[in-house]
């Protein structure tokens, strides 16, 4: 594949690939084959189940490297691919990287990118077990493959809520959104003024390093609790509509019940944001968001409390025909508009 994969610049594809190798390679009695063959060979638990995500990031779309670090998108990458497997119950096991290098970039920018991909990988007990390299004439291209395996029947789909079943939600959301626009310039000259130093770093952390709810989703799956699950990847108002089509129903947010981060509140004070807009606009908290039955909450808010799980009820699922809204203070009820990200827009 020397032809179509001769990168330009300093970076050399097969000393870059063995260099990777060796530095982030780590070996496993589960992996058979790893880097180094036409493919890796990996025995799975017998009779689990294999859960399998990929994701494409594009420089420009996805990332700016004229404002992030290299181990900072891989991490995010990373996590974001994390998340999927976290939201299906399942546990990341294998990671596949497919990049295309463009020719401004130097071998050690890859290293720090993979620095990053490790670190948000290893925590989670993920192996690399291989990729692909190419030069790239448009930016940078990152692709992960995630592998993942769960118990037979014990997955976390879309597909399972009922009406009259509780919406729910792990952690805060909001924050990964603040610490994005505190990032921006303008914000932050604005904001030094009265945000603490801890909230702000609280919140481009939460925005520069998410931590995808592994745990929490192996948990709902495990114990059979959860009709339905998925990860807030874009933001709650998009997220949420995806859940309810594939299961048919509409869903009702009571705003009041969103849970805030203490930082996520402050910023929202210091610039004259309602806190809310944020957590149902914000992508990129990888939190988990899941509905159950509602004789099912206190055996779920007694498992949660025991593991150290954050899960907030935020609501309930109602007939499609409601449609998708959101419950004021006042108790009002309006229809939620989509404000979460959306590609080609
Ligand atoms: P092929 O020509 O069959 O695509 P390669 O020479 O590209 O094979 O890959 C050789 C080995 O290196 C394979 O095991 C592959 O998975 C691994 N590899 C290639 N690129 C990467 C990468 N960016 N990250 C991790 N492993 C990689
Ligand atoms: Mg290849």
């Amino acid at each position: 594949m020397g032809r179509r994969t001769a990168t330009s610049s300093s970076i050399r594809e097969f000393p870059l690939i063995r260099q990777l190798q060796r530095r982030f390679e780590r070996g496993h009695p589960s992996i058979v084959k790893g880097i180094g063959d036409d493919a890796a060979v990996v025995a799975l638990p017998p009779k689990s189940w294999t859960i399998l995500t990929t994701d494409l990031l594009a420089e420009g779309v996805h990332f700016d490297l004229r404002t992030a670090d290299m181990a900072s998108v891989g991490f995010r990458a990373a996590m974001a691919n994390l998340s999927d497997v976290a939201a299906m119950g399942a546990q990341p096991r294998f990671l596949l990287v497919a990049l295309a290098i463009p020719g401004t970039l130097r071998a050690s920018d890859i290293t720090h990118l993979y620095r990053g991909l490790m670190q948000a990988c290893s925590g989670a007990g993920v192996h690399l077990i291989g990729g692909d390299t190419s030069a790239s004439r448009h930016g940078l291209f990152l692709s992960i493959t995630l592998v993942g395996t769960a118990p037979p029947k014990h997955a976390l789909f879309r597909h399972g809520a009922r009406i009259g079943d509780r919406l729910y939600v792990t952690g805060t959301l909001g924050d990964s959104l603040a610490g994005l626009q505190l990032l921006s310039h303008t914000e932050q000259r604005a904001s030094r003024r009265r945000l603490s130093a801890a909230h702000r770093r609280f919140l481009v952390d939460r925005h520069l390093r998410p931590t995808a709810r592994v745990a929490e989703g192996r948990w709902l799956a495990r114990s059979g609790l959860a009709t339905a699950a998925m990860d807030v990847s874009d933001g709650l108002s998009g997220d949420l509509r995806h859940l309810c089509e594939e299961s048919g129903v509409g869903a009702c947010v009571e705003t009041a019940l969103l849970p805030l981060s203490p930082a996520c509140q402050a910023y929202g004070l210091v610039h004259d944001i309602d806190p809310v807009t944020l957590a149902l606009a914000g992508g990129g908290d990888y939190e988990l968001l899941c509905t159950a039955r509602p004789q099912d909450e206190p055996a779920l808010m007694r498992q949660a409390a025991r593991q150290g799980f954050q899960i907030t009820r935020i609501g309930e699922i109602c007939p499609r025909r409601v449609g998708i809204t959101t419950r004021l203070t006042d108790g009002r009820t309006h229809p939620l508009p989509v404000t979460s990200y959306r590609h080609f827009e």
